[in-house]
């Protein structure tokens, strides 16, 4: 059952949604702010509207991808949405997407909020391991499943329309810590001319992903409410550690801003007396 579908915003992500989709063979009706981006797609089969009201009329389901949550209001801004199904995939805040599913109800439109958890050039490769995060209204899910999957393996994550997106932002969250993590790694090898990046970079890829299981630990525990089960290094000792980790910075003239941040947090955490804990505590200490 190859249905057709409309989307609007073609920037680089919108374009590899469209590819993965026009590839698929479903009909598909497009249309961009700036018109000469949707032209390289009209070989592939799209049909380009004049105008997002009439991109919005052609289809039950119609995708937007746009900049962020303001573009989405102003290119939609006086559209008729009844009996549309909107699915959003512009990437927002939970707040937003609770509030844009008000919006669309208010306007007779069944709505799903979406989080991509991939690069364009992951779209529509299916062994690539992209998903995309969906929450709202799981009847809309159901019913177009089979085309919401073209682009990437979708999982709806609630019907709070807050859901996408917070779990988008949690899973980029993680990432940007790690991100940093590996900045550190090679600024302390960086002035070592012995010490090649490329070969040093197996090497911490397979450590980071070994050390991944503290997810589960961490879960375990936060849901247990027993932040002392299965410890395996405690903090005590993390803390020590944290000084070599300093030194060895200063040693090698890196300045430990990156590290410094959660480091602190430890301490507090050990100097409230939880030296028989890991990290999960940290997570208290920064609740607001
Ligand atoms: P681009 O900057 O490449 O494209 C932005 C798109 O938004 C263009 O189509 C642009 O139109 C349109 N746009 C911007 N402002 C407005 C406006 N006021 N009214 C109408 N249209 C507007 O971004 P991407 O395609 O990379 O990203 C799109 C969404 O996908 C974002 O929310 C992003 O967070 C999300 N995403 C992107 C990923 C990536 O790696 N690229 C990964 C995961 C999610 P115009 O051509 O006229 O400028």
């Amino acid at each position: 059952n190859i249905s057709g579908l409309t989307l609007l915003g073609l920037g680089t992500m919108g374009t590899a949604l469209a590819h993965a989709w026009l590839a698929a063979g479903h009909p598909l009706t497009v249309w961009n702010r700036t018109p000469g981006r949707a032209k390289p797609l009209v070989g592939r089969g799209a049909r380009i509207a004049a105008s997002a009201a009439e991109a919005v009329a052609a289809n039950r389901l119609v995708v937007t991808c746009l900049l962020d949550d303001a573009s989405v209001g102003e290119t939609l801004d006086g559209v008729d949405l009844a009996g549309r199904d909107l699915v959003n995939l512009t990437t927002g805040t939970p707040a937003q997407g609770r509030a844009r599913a008000v919006w669309a109800a208010e306007r007779g439109a069944r709505f799903l909020d979406g989080g991509i958890m991939a690069v364009p050039p992951m779209i529509g490769v299916q062994e690539a391991g992209a998903f995309v995060l969906y929450s709202g209204s799981h009847d809309l899910f159901d019913e177009h499943r089979d085309t919401l999957a073209v682009p990437a393996h979708p999982v709806h994550v609630g019907e709070d329309a807050g859901y996408a997106a917070l779990h988008d932002v949690a899973l980029l969250s993680a990432m940007t810590g790690m991100f940093a993590g590996i900045a550190h790694a090679f600024a302390l090898l960086r002035r070592e001319k012995e010490i090649s990046p490329r070969e040093f970079a197996p090497m911490l890829a397979g450590w980071l992903t070994a050390m991944t299981s503290s997810a589960y630990s961490t879960a375990d525990q936060l849901e247990s409410g027993d932040y002392t089960r299965n410890v395996t290094s405690n903090l005590a000792m993390m803390v020590e550690g944290n000084a070599t980790m300093l030194r060895t910075a200063e040693e090698q003239g890196v300045s430990a801003e990156l590290l410094t941040p959660f480091m602190t947090l430890m301490e507090r955490r050990l100097a409230d007396g939880h030296g028989d804990e890991d990290t999960t505590g940290v997570i208290d200490l920064i609740l607001h």
